[in-house]
């Protein structure tokens, strides 16, 4: 068992460790037990990181390139030496496998790389000008302002990593809420940054009651941006508390991703591929498949193979047994909502092949849930599950399979496997998602955009946006004389 390190906030160039509304437990989801306690910010707080935040942006947004360029670098470095601590603590936080956390940690640190790298590759354009007297037309993207980043539990080092590179890297300094649940796994992060010789005030970090910190924060003159990957319900909440301001907003928000299976697809590999990625975080990841559209041809097949492989996971607690594939759900509110979903299933809302009800405490364990047929008005095909539950049915045409697919607001991720070259062609076409991915699942790599569209939010993440959503463009023209 790993030590839990104390939670402290981070403002201005202090680590504090008393928050001035008390302090709130952290809870271990695989025993229920306490294993620390999160300071809980004031408004005066609250005021002080953005005070700090906002006396830091002008002289890091004019440090030259190359400087930020190093030590966001150093930050990553530092979090490859760290990757075993830092995995360890997240498992206890969140439950998540250690080959997972470990996973995710380290490919973090290739992400903070990459938008580091933007740092010195963004350098604006010239644009052709349209009359003699004109000199220059330069356009550039200026660092927008001090930013405030709020982040989930579910991928505790890759979510933060994402919003702090991109706008430290930018020149943006920031203010970050991570998640209750999960708040030392992020500041572990943050650790990074600081002892990779980042100036006082441009990270700062707060823990407390999100509702009070994200209207306090987004109301601030100070605040220009605001980041926000979470639920839809608390996106549109944040959204409009910061076109209230006029200030930029992005959203990552949840996702129904389905995954149409043609008959022509290579059958074990993809049914292999399905079970592995649908119960990787238990299903608790917002580009999770959730909604298997499969093939009539092969549809009793693939639910039959699919229940089989998914019964195979071993769950457990895996802070203690490295060996556990599928750990807990984060918390108690999680296992509520799946014993929701599960009391709607029955008749045309779905058949529970396999799972199906939560397992006996202590923890907070769901196993993995197939059900068959729902059918598309059904509540486990139209409401995010955010749990270890699959949802199959048959279809007999592949327009079909598109319709059902493209018949949700949410717009994530999609995914297709299929043999065949005229269907990837017309799948990648028609699906309806911010990323699509066919005959594999991986659509989060730090060199391309990750985001949605519709009720799944807007804006991108890492690839050269992820740079970009923290800055604003300026054009400067030059005329040789008044006209
Ligand atoms: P929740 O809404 O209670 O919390 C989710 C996250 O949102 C937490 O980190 C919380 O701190 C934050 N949050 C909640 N209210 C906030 C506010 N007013 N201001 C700022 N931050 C706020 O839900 P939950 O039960 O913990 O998680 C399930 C829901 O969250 C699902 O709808 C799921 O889609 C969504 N979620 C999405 C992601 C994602 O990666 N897109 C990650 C985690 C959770």
């Amino acid at each position: 068992m790993s030590a839990y390190p104390t939670v402290r906030m981070l403002i201005g160039s202090e680590w504090i460790e008393t928050g001035g509304e008390g302090a709130m437990p952290i809870i271990n989801p695989a025993s229920e037990k306490e294993i620390g306690r999160a300071p809980k910010a004031s408004k005066e707080q609250l005021d002080a990181a953005l005070a700090a935040a906002g006396e830091a942006f002008p002289k890091w947004s004019g440090t030259p390139a190359i400087e930020r360029f190093r030590i966001i670098r150093k930050a990553a470095d530092l979090l490859r030496e760290r990757a075993k601590t830092i995995a360890r603590v997240m498992t206890l936080e969140m439950g998540k496998p250690h080959a997972q956390a470990l996973a995710e940690t380290r490919g973090s640190a290739d992400l903070i790389d990459f938008l580091a790298e933007e740092a010195k590759r963004q350098g604006g354009r010239l644009v052709p000008v349209r009359s003699h007297n004109l000199l220059e037309q330069r356009v550039t993207q200026e660092p927008v302002g001090p930013a405030i980043l709020f982040t989930p539990w579910n991928f505790p080092i890759n979510l933060p990593a994402k919003k702090i590179a991109g706008a430290l890297s930018a020149g943006c300094s920031t203010i970050l809420k991570p998640a209750e649940t999960t708040p030392a796994t992020t500041q572990m992060l943050a650790e990074c940054f600081v002892d990779a010789g980042l100036p006082e005030g441009v990270l700062n970090i707060v823990y407390g009651d999100p509702a009070m910190i994200s209207e306090h924060l987004i109301a601030s003159d100070i605040t220009r941006k605001v980041s926000f990957t979470g639920s839809t319900a608390v996106g549109r909440q944040l959204g409009a508390l910061a076109a209230q301001g006029l200030k930029r907003y992005t959203s990552e928000l949840g996702g129904h991703a389905p995954v149409v299976i043609g008959e022509s697809a290579d059958f074990d590999r993809t049914v292999a591929a399905c079970a592995a990625t649908k119960f990787r975080n238990a299903g608790q990841v917002c580009v999770s498949p959730t909604r298997f559209l499969v093939a009539r041809g092969v549809y009793d097949k693939f639910v039959t193979e699919f229940a089989a492989r998914s019964q195979k996971l071993k769950i457990g607690d895996a802070s203690v047994d490295d060996s556990v594939e599928m750990g807990p759900l984060a918390h108690g509110g999680r296992i509520s909502a799946m014993q929701d979903l599960m009391a709607s299933l029955g008749g045309p809302e779905g058949e529970i092949v396999s799972g199906g009800a939560a397992l006996d405490g202590p923890g907070h364990f769901f196993p993995p849930t197939v059900v068959a047929s729902p059918s598309p008005s059904s509540r486990l095909m139209t409401e995010e599950p955010f749990g270890p539950v699959a949802g199959i049915v048959p279809y007999d045409t592949i327009e079909e399979a598109v319709e059902i697919a493209n018949s949700l607001r949410y717009g994530l991720a999609a995914y297709a496997f299929t043999g065949s070259l005229d269907e990837s062609h017309y799948l990648g076409n028609s699906l309806r998602a911010g990323m699509i991915a066919i005959n594999h699942f991986a659509v989060g790599s730090p060199e391309t955009p990750f985001g949605g569209i519709g009720d799944s939010g807007f804006g991108s993440e890492s690839g050269v946006e992820g740079y970009l959503g923290y800055t604003e463009t300026k054009l400067v023209t030059v005329a040789k004389s008044a006209p």
